[in-house]
């Protein structure tokens, strides 16, 4: 098996929103914000290459946006979801799998494209996308907090297309890897584990968004059930310490990845962070 990171770019949400309920004096600290209260994050995706397999994990916002959604979310940088699959010598036409944790647009955004005919396409022709039904049911009917995130053109042409597969009804068929859900952050979110090395890399999507999200307070504004996301989180925390996993930060605007360890005090905290050189 081969691990590889693809960076998409990063975008911007308020501090605030990203936060929860901890106070700005302290998340400054950790994400300074810009003059309008918005901190910068990271569009983390994860490739990995097994038997005759290639299968990506989440794929950015993708770039059909409009100017007007541009300037909500000032998306930047230097990298793109097409650029970093070919900088690792992939197209398009190679990925063989697309697990989309869930269906909020800086997640699955990347998974269609607009043609130069307007038409809505699924970006990677050959690929399986693997969502839950039970997701794809919630965000096609999206409530007044979430629509933001559910957005059609990134949804209708993955539901239209003859390329859509649920992890709870059709078999993915890789013994490296395993999937649990959470329900705090959304409905029915993927969190896609992955058997590396004797390792099991945790894809923690927006459950545990960045290294700053490890401490309990910090849940996002963003999440429908935040009690529920607090016990998720306490779950992640406590499995991935107990079985030494390594936890993987989707918008961790400078951290890959992370290790845990336990505080004199018992709570578990951030061990080390570090990037996929170290873990190779
Ligand atoms: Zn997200």
């Amino acid at each position: 098996m081969n691990i590889h990171i693809v960076e998409t770019g990063f975008f911007k949400l308020d501090g605030g929103a990203m936060f929860g309920v901890v106070p700005k004096s302290m998340w400054n600290k950790l994400n300074p914000a810009d003059e309008n209260n918005m901190c910068t994050w990271a569009m983390r995706c994860l490739l990995i290459e097994i038997d005759q397999r290639l299968i990506l994990i989440d794929t950015g916002m993708g770039n059909k946006q409009d100017d007007k959604f541009r300037s909500h979310f000032y998306p930047h940088g230097n990298d793109s979801l097409i650029g970093s699959l070919a900088k690792l010598g992939f197209s398009t036409d190679d990925i063989t799998d697309v697990i989309l944790t869930h269906l909020h647009f800086d997640h699955c955004g990347g998974a269609a494209y607009r043609s130069e005919n307007g038409a809505l396409l699924p970006q990677f022709p050959n690929a399986k996308y693997w969502s839950h039904s039970v997701h794809l049911e919630w965000a096609l009917k999206p409530n007044d907090r979430e629509k933001a995130s559910f957005l059609k053109e990134n949804i209708e042409p993955l539901v239209l297309s003859n390329q859509l597969y649920f992890i709870d009804k059709d078999s993915f068929g890789c013994d490296s890897f395993e999937f649990d859900l959470a329900y705090g952050h959304t409905e029915a979110m993927i969190i896609p584990k992955i058997l590396y090395k004797g390792k099991r890399i945790i894809f923690a999507a927006d459950l545990m968004p960045s290294s700053y999200h490890i401490p309990m307070p910090y849940v996002m504004s963003y999440d429908i059930r935040p009690l529920e996301t607090l016990k998720e989180r306490e779950k992640l925390l406590t499995s991935t310490f107990d079985n030494q996993d390594i936890i993987f930060f989707e918008h961790d605007p400078i951290h890959q990845f992370g290790t845990l360890k336990k505080h004199e005090s018992g709570r578990i905290v951030l061990e080390q962070t570090f990037s996929i050189e170290d873990l190779k």
